[in-house]
């Protein structure tokens, strides 16, 4: 599956294998939570189908299209995270060398992704670097990263480097419209730094309505309304360190939205806030909670910490 803001990407993509000048391996690298992983899957099984569209992506009907939904091609190796474990180990990679030095099965090419890349050990990468140096004819290895600088150098420098793009606001509210939701696109984007799968994930929760919640509870100590008593004894069992992260990212809307005076992509009740808020008001609220998150694992009392939080709010 391409999300409609990868087009661009896979159309790079897609003229390098056309002129029979793709990478042997490919960096994608992109931020989490913008369907990064389904370009990989995508663009592996365009390797290997026998019959790709005009516009490169698989046909989804033939021999090698079917054994890799069932998760049983001869010629794909997905290497990942083993359960419980922190890295991508040596043992792995010595698997996937051996693979790549495999001769082809019914594909045209052999294909191996690396997800997420970063986490390779020391051993691990090294271990990569000679099938990075030497490749085997016709393999393509995909690392993908959220986190490209995490990588050692001497891999990174083998490999073609992809970035693939975090949607533009409404690119992603749009793509959010046509999905079946609970909540507001424009609510779920703000509450996902602007990713739209992490959004998507988000909408199943019930995170978003306490975070709703919250946020209604600021909002009428902004407005003189509202008793921090009542309204902390309502939190004070839930995660203070969230509950602060969560008023972190709206005092920097605020600011934001102070400095453009363009606030449109911000929530009714952001908005609300911000209009509440004088810059000077939402500076210092940013630094005490910053103040504030220093002591977030301190075993102080919940309800005295998240009444110091709803301080700073009322009028
Ligand atoms: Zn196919």
């Amino acid at each position: 599956m391409i999300y409609p803001w990868q087009t661009c990407a896979w159309e790079t993509v897609q003229r390098a294998i056309n002129a029979n000048h793709l990478h042997h391996a490919l960096l994608l690298s992109g931020e989490e939570g913008c369907g990064n992983s389904a370009f990989a899957h995508s663009l592996a099984q365009s390797l290997l189908c026998l019959s790709p569209a005009d516009d490169g992506s698989a046909c989804g009907q033939c021999r090698s299209c079917q054994v890799f939904a069932a998760r049983a091609h001869p010629d794909f190796m997905p290497v990942a995270l083993q359960e419980d474990k922190q890295s991508i180990l040596i043992e792995q990679i010595r698997e996937l060398n051996y693979f790549l030095g495999l001769s082809r099965s019914y594909s045209p090419r052999r294909v191996a992704v690396i997800a997420p890349a970063e986490r390779m050990n020391v051993n691990a990468a090294n271990s990569l670097l000679k099938s990075l140096e030497e490749p085997a004819p016709d393999t393509h290895i995909l690392l993908l990263t959220g986190h490209p600088a995490a990588l050692l150098p001497t891999i990174r420098s083998r490999c073609q480097e992809i970035r693939l793009p975090v949607p533009s606001h409404n690119a992603a509210a749009e793509w959010l419209r046509g999905q079946e939701l609970r909540h507001s696109p424009e609510n779920l984007l703000e509450a996902s730094g602007g990713r739209p799968l992490t959004a998507l994930e988000l909408d199943a929760t019930e995170t978003l309505a306490e975070r709703q919640q919250w946020l209604k509870h600021l909002l009428q100590l902004a407005q003189g309304q509202g008793n921090i008593a009542e309204i902390s004894s309502h939190w004070e069992k839930h995660d203070r360190v969230r509950l602060l992260n969560w008023q972190l990212s709206w005092i920097i809307s605020i600011v934001k939205g102070n400095i453009t005076q363009a606030p449109a992509s911000l929530p009714a009740e952001v908005e609300s806030l911000r209009r509440l808020i004088t810059q000077k008001k939402a500076f210092k609220i940013h630094e005490r909670l910053i103040e504030l998150k220093k002591f977030s694992t301190h075993p102080l009392n919940a309800r005295s910490y998240i009444e110091s939080m709803l301080v700073l709010w009322s009028l």
